[in-house]
Order: C-alpha cells, then structure tokens, then sequence
C-alpha cells in the first residue's frame, strides 16, 4: 500500500469502529506501517468518523515526528504503537480502541492476566489448544502514557503475548496483525471474548464456562 492508501484505509477503519461505539469522544488510535519502517498514526483530538488524510502524522520508532500536515500532533498514546512495532516486526497494523466491554473486563483480571473464555473462537487468535487455557496481558493505565508503554516494553521484552493482543486496565485494548484485516480480526475476536466474558457474569456463568 502507499502512503494514501495506508491513511485511507486507517479513516476507514476508525469510521467503521466510531460506528460500534469503539472510539467515540476522539477516543482510540490507529496505526501502520510504512514500507521505511516508520508507521502513519491517527493524529490527536480529531473525531474518528471523519478523519481525512491530514489527520496522521507519521513516526518513526523512536518517537520524532516523519512528517505532519496543517501542525497535526500525534495521538497520546503514540509510544504504545512504538513499542508494539518494535517487538513484533511482523506487526503492521495497530488497532488501539476504548470500547465498554474492554473497560468492564479488567476488572476481571488477575495479576495483570486476563484469562480469556475457552471458546472456538480463540483458534482466528491463533490458539488451537484442545481446551486453551490463554491469558491476555493486563496494564496498569497510567495518566503519563509512557509509563504504560515503559511498562508493556518490560513486559514484552521477558514474554511476548501469547496472542496478539494487550489491555489497558479501564481505558481500552490494544490489537495488532500483520495486515489491515487480520488486525480487524484480532480486535473484533478480542472484543467478542470481553462480551461473552460480561454476559457471563451477568448470567452467574463465572467467565470461564
Ligand atoms: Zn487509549
């Protein structure tokens, strides 16, 4: 893809998550690689049902601005992208999103663990175990965003996710793939489980029966 096409398909994206209520009040950031390594990021503050091609700005992996236009600033929570592209080279696009269910299940986790249902669905995140006992990371939100990703970087550096996802306790979750529609389909697998996970509890099922 080129530079247009990669941003084009990014305001696709965000408009398609604003739509399910993933990214609403300028919440979220998206993100993808660029051919040099440097990748085009939503820029901050800008509504996600409209973002045109001068709402990216691109950076490179160690945070300095690629190129802006029309003094865009980039998301927040750039760093986090930084740090997932840097551990998983084959990452090439970052999906990051606040939805309900995401912020509910952290409440569910233990020692920084989510233990995800055991459900079918988990083999379209990789995991083709009989009866897949798999945990997704869980971190601390952090108000300075780079004690997050300082954090998933410690994290990431002694184990890798066992599937291509991470939580940000009460503030959203973050998935990644090695293409725009696999990205879509680790989040919205993700965001499957955190349903089923809420329902359960609701149901007095326990989350992981
Ligand atoms: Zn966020």
């Amino acid at each position: 893809m080129n530079d247009d096409d990669l941003r084009g398909a990014l305001a696709a994206a965000a408009r398609d998550f604003h739509g399910l209520g993933w990214m609403l009040g300028t919440a979220g950031n998206l993100s993808a690689r660029r051919v040099d390594g440097s990748f085009w990021i939503t820029a901050s503050g800008r509504a996600k049902d409209a973002l045109t091609q001068e709402d990216f700005v691109a950076m490179d992996l160690a945070g300095q601005i690629q190129e802006t236009v029309a003094g865009r600033r980039p998301s927040a929570e750039t760093s986090i992208h930084q740090v997932i592209y840097r551990h998983l080279p084959a990452a090439q696009v970052v999906f990051h999103v606040h939805s309900v269910e995401a912020n509910l299940c952290g409440h569910f986790a233990c020692d920084g663990q989510l233990r995800l249902p055991p459900l079918e669905m988990l083999k379209g995140l990789g995991v083709a175990d009989a009866e897949p006992a798999v945990d997704l990371p869980v971190f601390a939100n952090h108000v300075r965003v780079a004690q997050i990703a300082e954090n998933m970087d410690a994290a990431f550096a002694q184990a890798l996710p066992r599937v291509p996802g991470a939580l940000i306790h009460m503030h959203g979750v973050t998935a990644w793939g090695d293409n725009f529609a696999q990205a879509r389909h680790h989040l919205e697998l993700l965001e499957y489980c955190f349903r089923y996970l809420t329902q359960a509890r609701l149901l007095g099922l326990g989350g992981e029966s």
